[in-house]
């Protein structure tokens, strides 16, 4: 199956010239209509018979919304995408005051194995394409009023690890980044990695400015190695090291993402030894608590030790700040909503 919303407007309608022979302006109309989200049978000012003939080889929306769950709590939005093989990937719109941001994936399923995460615990399933990425936030972008953008920003913070499918999530960037498609810039979009040193590096060297985030959840090697295996690869200073190299070519700050894990990562200790870390560096670090996943035994860090351990980054002289947790009745943490969809299809 080829995948329309893979490519830019120029590879579309070369594409589309050269396998269908299309003209150029009609290229441009289907381009626009991809854009919109929307499938071959509302593309209306398009021929019944090249619709027909698409049909048959390609596939217009990579990512189609199945499920819409909306938040009783906050409004918070959360979404099952069907791709065209059948599997499902989630996404999370969250509603700020500066705009809306969309959380979307990038893998079905994972491989890092983090231990508090719902994504990994069947394993990777497989890659998702550059444009089943963008697809997601074309589908979503599609709900709002057509005159102004509904998606403002762009977190990669749903399932997978956006570094174990690097060229894809590259090429997806410069795809929603790109002026003639539908142009977020990359100042609004987030990475979050689990630490991958080496492809960090790599990312730091083609200077792209987007805000990059490391998944830490705990300064020590030997107890980050009990809830993320990635460890076990790259040790805590490898990985910020790797975060230091990317704000010295980008310029852009760091973001370090620290869920409390009661009784796991929540002492003094930590907080001293994260600052110690951390040190010298531009960094904000957003403090959430654990949103326990049903199948692992790991509970939620309490509100007074949530709040204490804040005060002790305060003191220590880190920047941090406490991450709302919004979403919890929807199911809101990474990958807890294709589990929920996939153990029980019907009575969903
Ligand atoms: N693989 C990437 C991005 C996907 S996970 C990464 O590791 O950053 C996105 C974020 O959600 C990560 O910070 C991850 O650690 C966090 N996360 C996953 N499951 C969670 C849960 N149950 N509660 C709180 N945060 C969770």
């Amino acid at each position: 199956m080829i995948l329309l919303q893979d490519m830019s407007q120029t590879e579309l309608s070369d594409f589309l010239t050269a396998e269908f022979n299309v003209k150029p302006f009609v290229a441009k109309q289907i381009f626009d209509w991809l854009l919109k989200g929307a499938d071959f049978d509302s593309m209306t000012n398009i021929s019944k018979s090249l619709r027909e003939q698409l049909k048959h080889d390609c596939v217009a929306v990579s990512a189609k919304i199945v499920r819409t769950l909306t938040s009783q709590i906050d409004g918070t939005q959360k979404f099952l995408f069907e791709l065209f093989d059948g599997n499902v990937v989630e996404g999370v719109l969250m509603s700020y005051k500066y705009g809306n941001t969309l959380c979307v994936s990038t893998q079905v399923g994972c491989r890092m194995g983090c231990k508090f995460c719902a994504s990994t615990l069947n394993g990777l399933v497989r890659n998702l394409s550059a444009g089943e990425i963008l697809s997601q936030v074309l589908s979503v972008n599609a709900l709002g009023n057509s005159r102004e953008r509904f998606v403002n920003n762009i977190v990669l913070m749903g399932s997978g690890e956006p570094l174990d499918n690097f060229d894809n999530v590259i090429k997806f960037l410069r795809l929603v980044s790109d002026s003639r498609g539908i142009n977020i810039s990359l100042r609004n979009i987030s990475l979050s990695t689990c630490g991958l040193a080496p492809k960090i590096r790599e990312l730091a060297d083609m200077g792209l400015p987007i805000n990059l985030t490391l998944s830490l959840h705990n300064p020590d090697n030997e107890e980050r190695k009990q809830i993320m295996p990635v460890s076990n690869a790259y040790s805590v200073e490898e990985s910020v090291a790797a975060c230091r190299y990317f704000f010295e070519k980008t310029g852009r700050r760091i973001y370090v993402e620290y869920t409390l894990i009661d009784s796991q990562n929540d002492s003094y200790a930590h907080a001293l030894k994260l600052a110690s870390l951390l040190k010298g560096m531009s960094v904000h670090v957003n403090v959430i608590a654990l949103n326990p996943v049903k199948e692992t035994r790991l509970k939620s860090t309490s509100e007074r030790v949530v709040k204490q351990f804040l005060l002790y980054l305060d003191k220590l002289g880190v920047s941090a700040t406490r991450r709302r947790t919004i979403g919890q009745d929807i199911e809101g943490a990474c990958g807890q909503l294709r589990r929920r969809y996939l153990e029980n299809k019907n009575g969903f």
